[in-house]
């Protein structure tokens, strides 16, 4: 394995879905060379087999793109092309990490909106930009407001950006507790009141059923709203489910 170098938009593949280019330093005018490591690539076409989906990754930064970049280390991996930050449409960063510990990756970083992963020899796990160490990624975390939303908007086909709000859900989303169907929605919503303590939820299987309905009433009666089992974009549970922390 070794550091390769490539010009700057050098679209020649890497792997079966990586080009050089994508790699590419994203500053402007700051360099015309690329650095990847082989080892690099190997870990994100293994965690894009894996996935089956496009991820979609921000990597090489020469010093004086990574000296402009916020909340970077200043001897960071990513100026020596070992090091990718990325995220995949529709997958939890939190799943992403705890598949990359899986392959035997030593540097993860889980953040919310998406994965730092480097190619070091000892293992550093951490999460968030407080560095906060992580033994494991094996477990999953608590659930957060920011994973919740990203769950919708991807149901729902809204950017995924993790941020609440009308611009990036819509005002479309209703969730009836008439749907017989498992609903990814029903689901999100099903993990956020478990995580919110309604565990009379239940299991998340993305059906309103039953103990659905029981559990938004029971949230809807604790939060001041009208306890009628209904979730709207309109009403104000919708809106809670969507402000608490
Ligand atoms: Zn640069
Ligand atoms: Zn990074």
């Amino acid at each position: 394995m070794a550091i390769k170098r490539y010009k700057k938009g050098d679209s020649v593949k890497l792997s079966p879905n990586f080009r050089a280019r994508e790699f590419d330093c994203q500053g402007k005018d700051c360099c015309t060379t690329t650095l990847v490591d082989e080892k690099l690539v190997e870990y994100l076409q293994k965690i894009r087999d894996h996935f089956g989906k496009p991820v979609y990754i921000t990597a090489y930064r020469c010093k004086t793109h990574n000296a402009r970049t916020p909340n970077a280390a200043p001897n960071s991996y990513h100026i020596y092309g070992q090091a990718a930050d990325f995220h995949i449409d529709g997958v939890e960063p939190a799943e992403i990490a705890k598949y990359a510990e899986q392959i035997g990756i030593k540097g993860i970083g889980l953040y919310d909106t998406f994965v730092h992963i480097d190619t070091r020899q000892s293992k550093s796990f951490w999460y968030g930009h407080g560095q906060e160490r992580r033994a494991t990624f094996g477990e999953a975390g608590p659930y957060t407001l920011a994973q919740f939303v990203r769950e919708v908007q991807a149901a729902t086909g809204s950017a995924v950006d993790g941020i609440p709000g009308p611009e990036t859900l819509g005002n479309t989303v209703t969730v009836s507790t008439r749907v017989n169907r498992a609903h990814p929605v029903v689901k999100a919503v099903q993990k956020r009141l478990y995580a919110l303590g309604y565990t009379q939820v239940g299991e998340a299987d993305g059906v309103a059923g039953a103990k659905f309905r029981e559990a938004v009433i029971a949230f809807q009666t604790d939060n001041g709203c009208a306890a009628d089992g209904e979730i709207t974009a309109r009403n104000k549970t919708w809106r809670k489910l969507l402000e608490m922390q």
